[in-house]
């Protein structure tokens, strides 16, 4: 765990940034946290005014000027994609870091009773999009001289538990794809990519799986930011295909565990 580290505030100085749902959350956070260690942001996400207000967070703050991005995992093709890629290539010419972090809940169900017409959005949303995207921006991402890949994972995408269902099968195929890709890459490339589960932390979604919890008794998005940080910037250069955490595990606490 690297809760402890401690950046240089210009660690991300001149890199270009994407991340996906930047408008709330641990995405909000982690897109206000690059621009404030120097970094562009490309702020990607579905709710327009949302992405807007962090662009306006990032201005107001003195960071460098984000482009914003709207796109709905759900509806979104290959098509928007590559649009998407163009404009980067265009505007930049290259990519040095991917946040994976926009990512739907679904039901709290047991398999038997899950709708799957849920199931197949959650799978969409969380895997099959992201995939698609990763796809279109490779060649963007090989022509930075350092660039980091860091999916998000979940702690129910190492262990699954019941009624878990689509969210915690969609962070199995995201470790398994974190896994396929940096071995593809590895030693050839410049890229590496990484899994990274935040752990239990203050935000709607968490709400949404544990609505009994006291909110106060978890980490802010701000808090885990020193492992967003370090598994974004150059620090963790030669680190490919590792599953990392943003938190110590929380097995002291029974009943609290992670999602
Ligand atoms: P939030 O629900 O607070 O934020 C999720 C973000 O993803 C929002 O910005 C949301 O956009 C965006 N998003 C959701 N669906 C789509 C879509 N179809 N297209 C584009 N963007 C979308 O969740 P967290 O910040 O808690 O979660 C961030 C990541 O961390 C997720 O991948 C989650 O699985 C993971 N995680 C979180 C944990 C926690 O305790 N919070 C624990 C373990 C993993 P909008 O704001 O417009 O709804």
């Amino acid at each position: 765990c690297h809760i402890d580290y401690q950046p240089a505030a210009d660690l991300l100085e001149g890199r270009v940034i994407l991340v996906t749902g930047a408008g709330d959350g641990i995405g909000r956070a982690a897109a206000r946290c690059f621009a404030a260690h120097g970094a562009t942001l490309i702020l990607v996400g579905r709710t327009l005014a949302k992405l807007e207000a962090v662009y306006d967070e990032i201005e107001v703050a003195g960071g460098p000027q984000p482009a914003i991005f709207p796109l709905n995992f759900e509806g979104a093709t290959s098509k928007e994609y590559h649009e998407l890629a163009g404009t980067l290539s265009r505007e930049f010419g290259r990519l040095d870091g991917l946040l994976h972090n926009a990512g739907l809940l679904g039901d709290m169900a047991p398999f038997a009773d899950y709708d799957l017409e849920l199931w197949e959005r959650v799978m969409h949303v969380n895997v099959t999009g992201p995939l698609w995207m990763t796809q279109a921006l490779l060649p963007l991402l090989q022509a930075s001289r350092d660039a980091s890949v860091i999916l998000t994972s979940s702690s129910v995408g190492r262990k699954a538990r019941a009624k878990w269902g689509a969210y915690a099968v969609s962070k199995f195929a995201t470790e398994g794809f974190m896994q396929l890709l940096a071995d593809e890459l590895a030693g050839t490339s410049s890229v590496r990519v990484n899994t990274l589960n935040p752990g239990a932390t203050r935000t709607a979604m968490r709400r949404r799986a544990y609505p009994e919890e006291d909110p106060t008794t978890l980490r802010t998005p701000d808090a885990i930011m020193p492992t967003y940080l370090w598994l974004m910037g150059p620090d963790s250069r030669e680190r490919t295909g590792e599953a990392f955490d943003a938190q110590p595990p929380r097995t002291s606490r029974p009943g609290h565990v992670a999602g």
